[in-house]
């Protein structure tokens, strides 16, 4: 499977990428997570993002595509990719068709998770993520479960991201309406587009995600 997870911020496609990914042996491929390491690594790419991504923005189209083409290429994305986050610009989409191309293995579907706007700012604000695993929960709708651990038996280490704060998220929302909605309709244009309704719990979600994708 070779799928898009396309929608604002806090919509829900990192967790669902991440419920995903053990059910359709594919990995979840975020490029905000591939940044945050980059940034907890103090590489020159983490550098250069940390900025941007502390004040909303986006960082530079062929970064992104240098990025998403080295992660393509590691093997266990050779079967498919649920990718969470890119592309973000129409310049990505480009650059992503062109790669894509260049292996013959072209997506399989775009699925948009539409959510309402105030809905996004409450779970924005209450993510929270494993310092460790990764992982994403949500204080009130998501919490981990009591004794959870992460795989190496250590209790979760939960922190919020640094522009989950609500200037930065406004910004990060007028970023997605205007870099981001064009690519709604250049997917649907293309016939891959599929559309979820992404308010409700986090199986309802899934289940409509499943749904959509299921063969006809
Ligand atoms: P996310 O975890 O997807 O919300 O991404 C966090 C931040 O990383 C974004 O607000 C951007 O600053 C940056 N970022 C992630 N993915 C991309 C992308 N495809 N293009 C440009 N910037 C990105």
């Amino acid at each position: 499977m070779r799928l898009v997870l396309l929608g604002a911020p806090g919509s829900g496609k990192g967790t669902q990428a991440q419920r995903m990914q053990a059910r359709h042996s594919v990995p979840q491929v975020s490029t905000g997570d591939l940044l945050r390491e980059a940034v907890a690594a103090g590489t020159q790419l983490g550098r250069a993002a940390q900025l941007v991504m502390q004040t909303g923005g986006l960082v530079a189209d062929d970064i992104m595509l240098g990025i998403i083409r080295e992660r393509l290429a590691r093997p266990d994305a050779a079967s498919g990719f649920i990718l969470d986050g890119f592309p973000r610009t129409q310049a990505q989409a480009d650059g992503l068709a062109t790669l894509l191309q260049e292996l013959g293995t072209p997506l399989d579907a775009v699925v948009l998770m539409e959510i309402a706007p105030e809905i996004l700012l409450r779970r924005l604000a209450g993510r929270r993520s494993c310092r460790r695993c990764g992982r994403v929960f949500h204080v009130e709708t998501n919490p981990p479960a009591p004794g959870e651990r992460c795989a190496d038996g250590r209790a979760h280490d939960l922190f919020q991201r640094p522009d989950d704060n609500e200037a930065t998220v406004r910004q990060r929302l007028a970023v997605y309406c205007e870099r981001t909605q064009p690519l709604i309709d250049h997917y649907a244009r293309m016939g891959l587009l599929r559309r979820i309704d992404a308010n409700g719990s986090l199986d309802e979600v899934e289940a409509r995600l499943e749904a959509v994708l299921a063969p006809a």
